[in-house]
């Protein structure tokens, strides 16, 4: 839900003394967005990038234009003279490759040699479209490559790229289907119970055998592939609910039952054994000191029948921010930085079991994500609470555990705002009596994303979240050597 979207969050909103936070809390409605199907697309799999191409109907028949077709496979020009349409297409490395058509005609030319289209050639708005059917040959000719259409998906594969998968289940209580990759995937998940359903955008993922899988499973029955609408899918269904996790750096993803109450983490962390009862009596063979680590914990907030705010009437906050969290924790990645995830599937957590795994695993911070669909931009969050030391003892109040960390978690909610502020994107620090981070013992920021410019549709973009992320693991990355390294 918004932070502070809630009428019971007026109270500290006015003591927080935030103007901006309070003008934030009056401007905020739910509002109702229509969601934008995007379905009539292309997807072209080439082996340096994965792309979408509008499709234009023109007398209930697709086509695609030419130079959104061509322009991420090497470099365009076209140019349009009357009707005559000529387009110079030069591969990476290559020499400059001639098309060329006339609107409202079949023949054209290319490489000089003549070509005849299925339909004629549209020129509409300064553009150039082709019939759909014929972009597999033309981009194959230009390529001098073979191509392989998925006609009725819409999707176009480049040289030999496909990605295949393979499926194995192993009978453990509960069971688990191993969905193994040649390379690392990063699917858009959605459970319900009984089902997880693996959205592929942007994998070249293609079928490699049967397209449906029965199991005779007490948990898993079945798992099936399809695609369509520029987009491959895989579905695993069975009789509880259930949970995906991803391993092996993303080429291999688990499912597997969701636990009624146990950590849901990537890289799960294991709870620490209690203290000795008497510390004046240490066991006689001291444990190995174990390697320094520095663990972020993500908390992708909601989550289960908790949907948060509904960010378009289809989009719930709790996806958002379990997308938004999966970036996080790779873009922490690429700076070295290890990071788990509090829950990887939609799973509901309770505020009390968050805070509580979070103390045990001891991580360096923790990061609470949170999604709005109003206001704008990004708001980083720190807890408000008065400023207090850890007492000798180590004893922590569990209403106020954040107290002692309050310096650092401003340090990390300034960094990150900072790295906001590099990449122009709306921010504001804000203090929030928010739970469970008032109950972290450890460094805790929470980050809400609002649309960068109002629009809804956009808080789900690829490209909008992925500069929260590199901001947010940037923001990390620049104060690392504040934060203490906790050892396990
Ligand atoms: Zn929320």
């Amino acid at each position: 839900m918004p932070l502070s979207g809630r009428r019971s969050r007026l109270a500290w909103a006015i003591t927080a003394g935030s103007a901006l936070l309070f003008a934030a809390l009056l401007t905020r409605q739910t509002g109702v967005h229509a969601q934008s199907p995007g379905q009539n697309q292309l997807t072209v799999y080439s082996p340096r990038t994965s792309y979408s191409v509008p499709l234009l109907e023109v007398n209930g028949q697709p086509y695609a234009g030419l130079v959104e077709l061509l322009e991420p496979l090497g470099s365009v020009d076209a140019r349009i003279d009357g009707k005559k349409y000529k387009l110079h297409f030069t591969p990476p490395g290559g020499r400059p490759l001639e098309v060329q058509f006339t609107g409202g005609k079949d023949k054209g030319k290319v490489r000089g040699n003549g070509y005849k289209l299925p339909a004629n050639f549209i020129l509409q708005n300064g553009r150039g479209y082709l019939p759909l059917s014929v972009t597999s040959d033309l981009v194959s000719k230009l390529l001098a490559t073979d191509t392989e259409f998925h006609a009725a998906a819409r999707r176009l594969f480049i040289g030999n790229i496909q990605l295949r998968y393979t499926l194995e289940l192993h009978k453990d209580n509960p069971s688990r289907l191993l969905l193994g990759f040649s390379s690392p995937v990063n699917p858009s998940i959605a459970t319900e119970p009984g089902r997880v359903r693996l959205t592929f955008r942007r994998e070249p993922i293609v079928s490699t055998g049967p397209e449906n899988v029965p199991y005779s499973d007490p948990l898993i029955s079945g798992a099936s592939f399809s695609e369509h609408d520029g987009l491959a899918e895989l579905d695993v269904t069975g009789t509880a609910p259930m949970m995906a996790n991803f391993a092996d750096g993303g080429r291999t993803i688990i499912i597997t039952g969701a636990p009624a109450a146990a950590p849901v983490t990537q890289e799960a962390p294991a709870p620490l054994p209690p203290a000795p009862a008497n510390p004046q009596n240490p066991s006689p063979q001291p444990r190995q000191p174990a390697a320094p680590r520095f663990l972020v914990l993500i908390d992708p907030a909601h989550g289960g029948s908790d949907i948060g705010a509904a960010i378009t009437p289809s989009l719930p906050e709790k996806d958002v921010v379990l997308a938004l969290a999966r970036r996080v924790q790779h873009e922490l990645a690429n700076r070295g930085i290890a990071a788990g995830l509090l829950r990887n599937s939609d799973v509901a957590i309770t505020l009390d079991q968050r805070a509580t795994w979070t103390n045990a695993a001891r991580p360096a911070l923790y990061i609470a994500l949170h999604a709005a669909n109003t206001g704008q931009g990004v708001h980083v969050f720190t807890a408000m609470l008065p400023a207090a030391n850890l007492s000798p003892q180590g004893f922590l109040p569990w209403d106020t555990a954040q107290a002692a960390f309050l310096d650092l978690s401003g340090s990390v909610a300034g960094s990150v705002a900072a790295e906001l502020e590099s990449r122009k994107l709306p921010n504001a620090t804000l203090l929030a009596p928010l739970r469970p981070m008032n109950n972290i013992a450890a460094p805790a920021i929470a980050v809400e994303i609002a649309p960068p410019a109002g629009n809804v549709d956009e808080i789900a973009s690829a490209a909008y979240q992925e500069q929260v992320a590199q901001s947010i693991a940037a923001g990390v990355a620049a104060v690392r050597a504040k934060l203490p390294e906790v050892r396990p």
